[in-house]
């Protein structure tokens, strides 16, 4: 079937008559014997033992998620990072080497920088150089391969077929912003496809989750650790994450294609210096993109021009003697004042949601990092992220444009 049908049928099997899915609060279940007890306790993907190992509503949102990844099984999370940091405590130990793609998740880098006093060695790679993962592995010390694609924030890729082609570690892709309705990193050989489903596919702003699926033997293994990890989903965010599921298509695609008129808008205007979108040919990744991914999703960088190349026609002549020094000048100002005029869109974290939201990457979700790992990944003051919801394109581009008045010189 298609994924678009997949969203709407999967991960029903533990609710023969309930249309909707039954949420189970139980963090617990009675036995009727010592024999069965003992079997439960047995089988960490029993969903009626103890919720930290699994719970029946989680369970059916695994089932969903996996049989959208064309994968054997999937374990849920109470967060992205806990699904990230299970898979790394559960693959890796001390003395483990790990190739880690520089272009990450701004809390990911963190974690990775903070794992080395665990005695974990990493190696970093870059997403957009060909061939970089396979040539920082080490044979027989690399344990993981990491990577994140579309990578945050300026939505870079890198070739799933040949990550798929690495043998010997663990090939994990962050996925979180291509959801299994636009990319299915299993299906180009790699071991792992790993979600923030915080994001899209949850798609609400409104449950914390990650998810990871693979083989059955795989997350099997993770499963074990993440049992004693602790960073569990709860039943209440599994079951917000099932209802966002069956919408994820639609979403998505609806998203991605506002994203498209956005992106173009904002390329042609004199406000912005540069525009990364997967869907226009100027991204790098542009044909790649269009080789491993069904859409380019929701997701657009922007960065406001230093020197803005043009006067809007509208704007009024200056007095420049009764006026005050225009704070546009200052880039570091310009972010500011251009985020401060937004009616529609709105400043905050997060992507993959029904609400606009622009962020801006250094102050937010790459604060951690240092000036010069920030200007090796792009990220300038300058720099903005969009995160394209449901409104109407129209009221969008609308918004950006009056808010981009207030950076034009
Ligand atoms: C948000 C995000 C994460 C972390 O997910 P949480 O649910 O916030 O813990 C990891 N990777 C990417 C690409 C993300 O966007």
């Amino acid at each position: 079937m298609h994924p678009e049908t997949t969203v709407i049928r999967a991960g029903r099997t533990d609710q023969p008559d309930s249309l909707a899915p039954p949420m189970f609060f139980s963090t617990n279940y009675v036995s009727q014997s010592l024999k069965q007890s003992r079997a439960k306790a047995g089988d960490l993907g029993e969903p009626r033992f103890y919720s930290r190992h699994s719970n029946p509503t989680v369970a059916a949102f695994e089932e969903a998620v996996a049989e959208l990844e064309g994968a054997e099984a999937a374990r849920a999370f109470s967060s992205g990072m806990g699904a990230i940091s299970s898979v790394v405590f559960a693959l890796c130990s001390a003395g483990d080497h790990i190739v880690v793609q520089r272009q990450l998740y701004g809390a990911s880098w963190m974690f990775f920088q903070w794992i080395r006093r665990f005695g974990l060695e990493l190696s970093y790679a870059d997403a957009g150089r060909p061939g970089a993962f396979a040539e920082a592995v080490q044979p027989g010390r690399t344990k993981l391969v990491f990577a994140e694609i579309p990578s945050n924030p300026l939505m870079g890729l890198a070739d799933l077929g040949q990550l798929g082609d690495i043998a010997g570690p663990v090939v994990a892709v962050d996925s979180t912003a291509a959801p299994p309705t636009v990319q299915q990193p299993l299906s180009w050989g790699v071991d792992l496809s790993l979600h923030s489903a915080t994001k899209s596919i949850a798609g609400h702003n409104d449950a914390m989750l990650g998810v990871v699926s693979g083989s059955r033997d795989l997350v099997d293994w993770i499963r074990g650790y993440s049992v004693l990890h602790g960073a569990s989903a709860s039943p209440y965010d599994a079951m917000s994450a099932l209802r966002g599921l069956r919408t994820l298509s639609v979403r998505v695609a609806r998203q991605s294609q506002t994203a498209q008129q956005l992106a173009a808008h904002l390329e042609r205007h004199p406000a912005v210096a540069r525009v990364w979108f997967l869907g226009l040919e100027s991204h790098p990744d542009y044909e790649l993109g269009r080789r491993q991914m069904k859409q380019p999703g929701g997701v657009l960088a922007f960065e406001l021009a230093d020197q803005p190349t043009a006067q809007p026609a509208n704007q009024p002549a200056n007095h420049p003697t009764d006026q005050p020094a225009n704070p546009a000048r200052d880039p570091d100002c310009r972010a500011a004042l251009f985020l401060e005029r937004l009616q529609l869109a709105q400043l905050a974290t997060s992507m993959g949601g029904p609400e606009t939201l622009v962020t801006h990457p250094r102050s937010t979700t790459h604060a951690g990092l240092l000036p010069e790992e920030l200007e090796a990944v792009g990220i300038s003051s300058n720099l903005l992220r969009v995160s394209v919801g449901l409104e109407h394109p129209d009221d969008l581009l609308a918004d950006f444009d009056q808010a981009l008045k207030a950076v034009l010189l």
